[in-house]
């Protein structure tokens, strides 16, 4: 039998605070790692600290961290046998996978038919449902039919409901209907949407939940047929589908129901041949879970699943792309105290203008329970062409209310001159009446900034 192909080199397909996360944790496990850059990140500070750098073409992004040749070649030319490719740009593009694959590479993430199955929300659902992982109700079959039929799928399932592109991402390509009036119209505009955002027009309809929490589960998965779940977090404060804040354990729900859940991801994993890092997001309504997406990469933030269980996520998903069984048993899993991330954004923290810049002044915050992952150092000049998120501060404490009040501590300690920051803002949420209970739902933020006007 052909052996796994064995790598001692991991290029990483990203930039910024995750490919520094990427390269500390090849440092770990003692791999030589390989940066890659556009034009725009020439020159910055943790390309020195990569065994090779290599330049993979202009700031757009589709020139360069999404340009798979570009990719291959740099690969090719540092002897990188793994292609780590860290979240956002090609991490869920299955076409990718099956290149490195095709070249005789290892992509460090699951196989490209899972990401092409999780990537297909109706085929994601199906794949739930069968495992007896709960969703939110609505048919898993994409709506079709006269207007007729699509008003009694919306009579089944009752007003409020949601329309959603089949291949729908970012947040884009849903519309909710209140009223039968609405439905004919809302149905064929999504379909056009989700047509020329996803190249695919297929829909569906489930329910619309009106104020849900957004909890989700990590999961962690070996070449073997070990899956593990490593505890759930809480990602309710959002703006504009973006996480503003997460934190690990999701305060105030049943621990034994989110076992169950946590159970049910883990046996869904086995039962597609999941492998690598993953996280199951559930809408969560008045005490029950519903499965909207899986996403099949790690994520912004996995550092609070870090913090509480003490697992090296992104070194595990290594290890299991090296053909290594889990280090860990699901019985070893253990939560301790809480844990909260600050997504720290180069952006006014009032109107959430893009404010990049260079950094003339930098001073992290430090002490115990907390953890800055940036790759930002003083003179770094923060690039216009990609996201704003410069930096995450994660705080753990024993309780919940311990980790809130250390990231206060750290967020006053946070000084970034130069670009904006929204550090004002975390700041201010921190000391919200509604986050210091814990457990808002996922409009509290946008409700919040309203009301601020
Ligand atoms: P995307 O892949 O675009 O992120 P998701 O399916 O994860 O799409 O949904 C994004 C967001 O849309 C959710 O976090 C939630 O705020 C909202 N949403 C999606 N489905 C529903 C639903 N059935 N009821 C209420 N809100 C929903």
């Amino acid at each position: 039998m052909k052996q796994e192909t064995p790598f001692d080199t991991v290029l990483i397909a990203n930039r910024g605070e995750i490919a520094l996360r990427i390269l500390r944790a090849c440092r770990q496990l003692s791999l030589k790692a390989v940066c890659v850059y556009s034009e725009a990140d020439r020159g910055a500070p943790y390309l020195e600290l990569a065994d090779e750098a290599v330049c993979i073409g202009p700031a757009a992004a589709s020139a360069s961290y999404l340009n798979t040749d570009a990719l291959l070649m740099a690969a090719e030319a540092t002897g990188a046998g793994a292609i780590h490719p860290g979240y956002g740009f090609l991490s869920e593009n299955a076409a990718f996978a099956d290149a490195i694959a095709a070249s005789g590479r290892v992509f460090i993430g699951p196989s490209a038919d899972c990401i092409r199955t999780m990537g297909d929300k109706i085929a994601a659902k199906r794949a739930m449902i069968s495992s007896g992982v709960p969703c939110v109700p609505g048919p898993d079959d994409a709506l079709i039919g006269s207007a007729d039929d699509i008003a009694a799928v919306a009579g089944d399932i009752g007003f409020p409901v949601i329309i959603k592109a089949a291949g729908g991402g970012g947040g884009r390509g849903m519309r909710i209907v209140r009223s039968a009036s609405e439905l004919v119209g809302a149905v064929e505009l999504t379909r056009k949407e989700a047509a020329r955002f996803f190249g695919d027009p297929t829909i569906y309809m489930e329910k619309f939940l009106d104020r849900p929490r957004h909890v989700e589960i990590q999961v962690i998965c070996d070449k073997h047929g070990n899956a593990v779940w490593l505890g759930d977090r809480d990602c309710s404060l959002q703006r504009r589908h973006q996480k503003v804040i997460e934190e690990a354990p999701a305060p105030g729900i049943d621990r034994a129901l989110i076992a169950q859940i946590g159970e049910l991801c883990a046996g869904a994993c086995r039962n597609i041949g999941y492998s690598g890092a993953g996280t199951f997001e559930f809408l969560y309504e008045d005490g029950a879970f519903y499965f909207i997406e899986m996403n099949t990469r790690v994520q912004v933030e996995h550092p609070v699943t870090e913090m509480v269980t003490g697992t090296d996520i992104v070194a595990e998903q290594i290890r299991v792309a090296l053909g290594h069984e889990l280090s860990i048993r699901q019985e070893d899993v253990v939560c301790e105290g809480h844990s909260l991330e600050c997504r720290i954004n180069a952006e006014d923290p009032f109107n959430f203008q893009p404010r990049p810049g260079r950094v003339t002044r930098l001073a992290l915050p430090g002490g115990p329970g907390i953890r800055v992952d940036t790759h930002l150092v003083q003179g770094y000049e923060v690039p216009a062409s990609y996201d704003s998120m410069i930096a995450k501060v994660i705080s753990h404490g024993r309780t919940r209310s311990e980790a809130i009040e250390r990231m206060r501590g750290a967020l006053r300690q946070l000084k970034i001159e130069g670009p904006a920051s929204n550090g004002p803002l975390h700041a201010s949420l921190l000391e919200d009446p509604g986050f210091i209970v814990g457990g808002v739902d996922i409009h509290h933020l946008e409700r919040l900034l309203k009301e601020r006007g």
